[in-house]
């Protein structure tokens, strides 16, 4: 079937105006980093809508999904986001394994994994982070062994992002005990749910709960359940890391640009907009938010991939979002340092300041960051090969 394309702004307007209403007009705002937790039922439906719908897998080749360009993708996104479309459930599988699959995967793989994500019916998580392999994530000492036609697994992962909630796990695991670092590594896809599967939340600062340990005693997967060759998993597990944040950035930023907008108004509510050190520190993030958008418009239009591109850029949002949530704590004074009255919750400008912490460590941190700047960049230039 030929792609139906050519998306336009006006009707995915429409189409959110239709549906984001009603029965899901209490999600126009939540989930998302640091708001996970609300809402997740009735956001697991709101999936489904927009699954049906065809807005899942939008940039995904048919048959699969609907081959948008990364033009109207964008589109999508900055529609969404300006309709305070709620934080996704399922985009670690639309956006992380799905390419993976595409890229990497077998034809059974993809015809059996790619439709339930595309209807939103299976949600992923990424089990890569060990407790002794985060930015070294050669060092990952999870085991699988083939028993039988399966995979046993056993070991543990960290931080896993809404493994509480996931389905299924691409779990990066060791399965030749004989090799090390990178060698000897495959990317398996392994059910969630069974009995060798134990999730356990993990409290955060802002008090609730997005990420998980999980723990692996045995817990098995088919043998064909592997996505690339058994032992090449660390060229497909670094392939995932290279769809991190692609052009789900756009309709990031439009968040930042909501959140920036909350700043200014809580600042001339207060007063503290006329001091010249606030405004010069608002006109300093708004300068800021530009810069970034320019930048992700111009890695996004880039023919080939650049590794480096989205360093620069993930150590530019995540900074940025962090000066931000210093700047509100600063904008609220006092008053931001305590909760109103039981139960606590927390006001937006205290989530957004001590979530945005996570920033600069989730997806890479910046030392890591800047490690692949420095190679990438001034070590071609060193070894003359720039
Ligand atoms: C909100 C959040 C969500 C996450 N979700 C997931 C998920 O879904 N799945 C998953 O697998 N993981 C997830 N992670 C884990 C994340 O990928 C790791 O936290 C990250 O890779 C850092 O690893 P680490 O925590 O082990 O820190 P470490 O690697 O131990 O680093 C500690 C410090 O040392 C610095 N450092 C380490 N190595 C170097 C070096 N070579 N040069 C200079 N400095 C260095 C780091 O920058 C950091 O400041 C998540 C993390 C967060 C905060």
């Amino acid at each position: 079937m030929a792609p139906e394309i050519a998306l336009r702004a006006a009707d995915i307007r429409a189409w959110l105006r239709e549906h984001l209403t009603g029965e899901f007009a209490p999600l126009i705002g939540a989930g998302g980093p640091g708001r996970e937790h609300e809402q997740l039922d009735l956001r697991a439906r709101w999936e489904r809508v927009l699954g049906a719908a065809g807005w899942i897998g939008l940039g995904w080749p048919a048959p699969y999904g609907r081959g948008a360009s990364i033009a109207e993708q964008v589109v999508f996104f900055e529609e969404y986001a300006r309709a305070g479309g709620p934080g996704r459930l399922s985009h670690i599988g639309e956006y992380l394994l799905a390419p993976t699959l595409i890229a990497h995967g077998t034809d059974a793989q993809r015809d059996r994994f790619l439709p339930p994500i595309a209807r939103a019916e299976e949600l992923w998580c990424q089990g890569y982070s060990e407790p002794g392999a985060g930015s070294d994530l050669a060092g990952v000492r999870t085991r699988a062994t083939l028993e039988d036609g399966r995979w046993r697994i056993t070991g543990q992962k960290v931080w896993t992002s809404l493994a509480h909630v996931a389905d299924w796990c691409f779990v990066l695991a060791r399965t030749d005990p004989a090799a090390t670092r990178k060698a000897g590594l495959s990317y398996l896809l392994v059910p969630m749910r069974q009995p060798g599967v134990t999730v356990r939340p993990i409290m955060q600062l802002t008090g609730t709960s997005e990420f998980n340990e999980v723990f692996f005693d045995g817990a098995l997967a088919d043998a064909d359940l592997v996505v690339g060759a058994p032992g090449d998993g660390w060229r497909v597990a670094t392939s995932t890391l290279s769809y991190e944040r692609g052009v789900a950035t756009l309709g990031q930023q439009l968040g930042f640009a909501r959140e920036l907008a909350a700043v200014v108004a809580a600042a001339r509510a207060n007063g503290s907009f006329d001091d010249p050190v606030v405004a010069d520190r608002i006109a300093d993030a708004w300068a800021g938010l530009q810069g970034l958008r320019h930048h992700a418009l111009r890695a996004l239009s880039a023919t080939a991939p650049d590794p480096t591109g989205a360093s620069v850029a993930k150590l530019l949002w995540a900074g940025w979002h962090q000066r931000l949530g210093e700047l509100a704590m600063d904008v609220g004074g006092a008053a931001s340092t305590v909760a109103e009255a039981a139960p606590y919750e927390l006001t937006d400008a205290q989530r957004l300041f001590l979530f945005t912490r996570a920033d600069t460590i989730y997806g890479g941190s910046d030392e890591i960051q800047r490690n692949i700047v420095a190679d990438q960049i001034l070590g071609r230039v060193q070894r003359g090969t720039r």
